[in-house]
């Protein structure tokens, strides 16, 4: 392996968030705007061998974790072999999905045997007709998806919730009983400002130190860990094997542990959800470039990335939503 990949502030880079597509077919209010079709143009999607080939990269410059995400990741054609082939490169030990299951029904079979193993589901209601509300969709077919993934064997699942005051707050103990009943890992997630839609959702922003205080009053929480566990902070619930995390981007940020860069559809490294720095990959790669200079790129990109977002200095900064990062 080539020198481990580290950014100007000491920490190893060794996690990509993999962004497949900027489509989906939901429209959660917090990420795309109702109606959005605004989306890049497929000429200007890597295709499967540019993304093996930058994945690749990054494997040898020592990352062993990638997420594949979006957009809606299934909505993207033949996603498993896809799959199948970044979970061959070598030095990849870890391949997870986020994904909001409504089409996890049909594919959670091949996904798993597509070299998936951990699998994370947005779910921020159990409600049919306020999940409608949130996200146009339909409730059911996501939790067929969710039991499909039960069935085909991925663990673990996590279920994330975006905690919202007014919209689905009240949800949180029923959320907590619906995963010890699955033995699904349960995350809850403070809205970001990115783009207008995020920006939005932050009038329903619930600081989630409130969350955890109310859940203890019910619940007995022991600390907890999660391997992989990330940004969250996790509790155990005394007397089951239900794990809750807390993603609180807002209240707590985690930035000094930021192990990660994200991918995008279209080719550009970002360097940080909550800022603008970024490094075009695309050109590059359809100029031909040759596998060393694909890595002296990536290693530039990272020496840009930023210390830390500043969503509470500045709630305003980023224009994209979620869905074109790849969350
Ligand atoms: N479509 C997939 C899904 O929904 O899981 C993957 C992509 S989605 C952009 C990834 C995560 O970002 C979801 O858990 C979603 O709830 C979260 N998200 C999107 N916009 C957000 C915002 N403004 N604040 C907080 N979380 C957000
Ligand atoms: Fe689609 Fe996920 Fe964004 Fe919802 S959060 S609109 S499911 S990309």
């Amino acid at each position: 392996m080539n020198q481990q990949l580290t950014d100007r502030f000491g920490r190893a880079i060794e996690y990509v968030r993999l962004s497949v597509t900027d489509r989906c077919d939901l429209r959660c209010f917090y990420c795309m705007p109702k109606g959005y079709s605004d989306f890049e143009a497929p000429d200007h999607w890597l295709t499967f061998d540019e993304i093996e080939r930058v994945i690749g990269a990054f494997a040898r410059l020592g990352t062993r974790r990638v997420r594949v995400t979006g957009g809606e990741p299934l909505v993207r054609k033949d996603l498993p072999q896809l799959t199948a082939r970044l979970a061959a490169l070598p030095g990849i030990k870890d391949l997870s999905l986020s994904t909001n299951a409504t089409r996890l029904a049909k594919h959670a079979v091949d996904l798993h045997a597509a070299g998936i193993r951990r699998i994370n589901v947005s779910l921020d209601s159990l409600d049919a007709a306020r999940f409608k509300d949130i996200t146009q969709g339909k409730l059911d077919k996501v939790l067929a998806g969710l039991m499909a993934a039960k069935a085909a064997g991925f663990s673990p699942i996590k279920i994330n919730m975006v905690v919202m005051k007014g919209i689905n707050e009240d949800e949180v103990e029923a959320m907590v009983d619906f995963c010890i009943e699955h033995g699904f890992t349960l995350r809850f997630i403070e809205t970001m400002p990115m783009g207008n839609t995020g920006r939005n959702a932050t009038d329903h922003y619930v600081d989630l130190q409130t969350v955890k205080a109310r859940l203890a009053k019910r619940y007995e929480l022991l600390p907890g860990v999660m391997p992989g566990g990330g940004p969250a902070r996790y509790v155990r619930v005394a007397g089951t094997d239900l794990r809750i995390g807390f993603i609180t981007p807002i209240s707590q940020h985690f930035c000094e542990t930021c192990n990660r860069v994200r991918l995008s559809v279209d080719g550009t490294l970002y360097m940080c959800l909550g800022q603008e720095h970024k490094l075009e990959l695309r050109p590059l790669l359809r100029a031909g470039c040759t596998d060393a200079e694909l890595e002296t790129a990536i290693r530039t990109a990272i020496d840009l990335k930023p210390e830390r977002h500043e969503f509470r200095e500045k709630p305003d900064q980023v224009v994209r939503f979620m869905s074109m990062t790849g969350g």
